[in-house]
């Protein structure tokens, strides 16, 4: 067994104390200083799931004087015809790439919009151990097609689309309504760069939205009630020259999750993205503490992995532990990340 000790993410606080770890488990926790000397000591946190990715364009090199809708509307969009032209071997390394990325900076789990059909979702389900995906896939063209989304169903773990605007309305309702027939998840990106209609977004029922950047008050308003959470990416949409409405979202009354989309303008590292959210909330006049409320429990309700939390023993020792400086260990993890990990324990 090995120990551990510091300060522990409970929820959206901390404790002071340590968690003995055998074979993946947490297997002894205590508070005060632990029998044995602990192999790290700083901030524990459970390892991050994030919410958004696109992991097949790790690889793309991006032009950035591009705007949105060159680089990532489908099908002519950069990224688009990048992947398009990519072959399986150069996909695959570039699925490898983003994996690696997420593991060292501490992610188990992730949700990917896998863009290229049955074949995109194949490269994603065939890959074992950690980061485990959750496989959103989509159909190759804009069009429903009963036997590819039969196959593609057979394989991925959800449907999601770019956007509502990108189909026709009789085909993407062909389209939701086989996935709710075969009681799977259903999610899409929504109001990104321009307003969409989200009467006809939420029609969908959605299990989870992405982005949200120019949906008004009264659309967020829909979304809450709708009881949709809503993933928010908000170095993703700096990138693309916007700003992710969070203090507005949250006073509608919308559960924040937290991703880092595509791989072509990130690095796919969560506790950066937490820090970029918290800085941005302090920016709209919240606290940005409540950056721990989406990276840690809303992020996790969204693959039903709350019940890895709290630490406690027998739960999975998905772990990350950064080196502490102060006597804040909310302000150490999201404002001073300097450090890097300094342990990542991942089953
Ligand atoms: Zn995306």
């Amino acid at each position: 067994m090995i120990y551990i000790s510091g300060q522990i993410l409970q929820g959206t606080s901390f404790q002071e104390g340590y968690l003995g770890i055998e074979r993946g488990l947490i297997v002894e926790t205590g508070d005060g200083q632990p029998p044995e000397r602990p192999v790290r000591e700083g901030i524990i946190v459970p390892s991050f799931v994030n919410c958004h990715t696109h992991v097949g364009d790790a690889d793309v090199s991006l032009d950035p004087s591009l705007t949105l809708e060159e680089m990532v509307a489908p099908p002519r969009g950069m990224k688009h015809r990048a992947l398009a032209a990519m072959d399986q071997t150069s996909l695959d390394l570039s699925i490898a790439r983003a994996r690696a990325l997420m593991r060292v900076s501490g992610t188990s789990h992730f949700i990917d919009f896998r863009e290229g059909g049955v074949e995109g979702a194949n490269s994603l389900t065939k890959l074992k151990g950690p980061p485990y995906p959750k496989v959103m896939a989509r159909p190759k063209g804009m069009e429903y097609d009963h036997e590819e989304v039969s196959r593609l169903l057979s394989c991925a773990d959800g449907v999601a689309v770019s956007s509502v605007s990108d189909w026709e309305v009789d085909e993407l309702d062909s389209l939701v309504e086989h996935v709710r027939r075969e009681g799977k998840p259903f999610a899409m990106h929504a109001s990104e760069g321009r307003r969409e209609d989200m009467g006809r977004i939420l029609s969908l029922q959605p299990s989870f939205l992405v982005h949200l950047c120019a949906a008004d008050d009264g659309d967020m308003r829909m979304v809450a009630d709708a009881g949709v959470p809503v993933v928010v990416c908000p170095r993703s949409n700096l990138f693309m020259g916007m700003v992710p409405p969070l203090s507005r979202m949250l006073d509608a009354g919308i559960a924040l999750a937290l991703g880092t989309d595509n791989f072509m303008n990130s690095d796919g590292d969560m506790r950066s993205e937490t820090e970029m959210m918290a800085r941005l909330l302090r920016s709209q006049g919240r606290d940005g503490l409540q950056a721990i409320q989406a990276a840690f429990v809303e992020s996790r309700k969204l693959l039903n992995l709350e019940s890895e939390l709290p630490l406690t023993e027998g739960k999975a020792a998905d772990l990350v532990v950064y080196e502490g400086r102060g006597s804040s260990p909310a302000c150490d993890l999201l404002f001073r990340s300097g450090n890097g990990a300094s342990m990542v324990c991942i089953r």
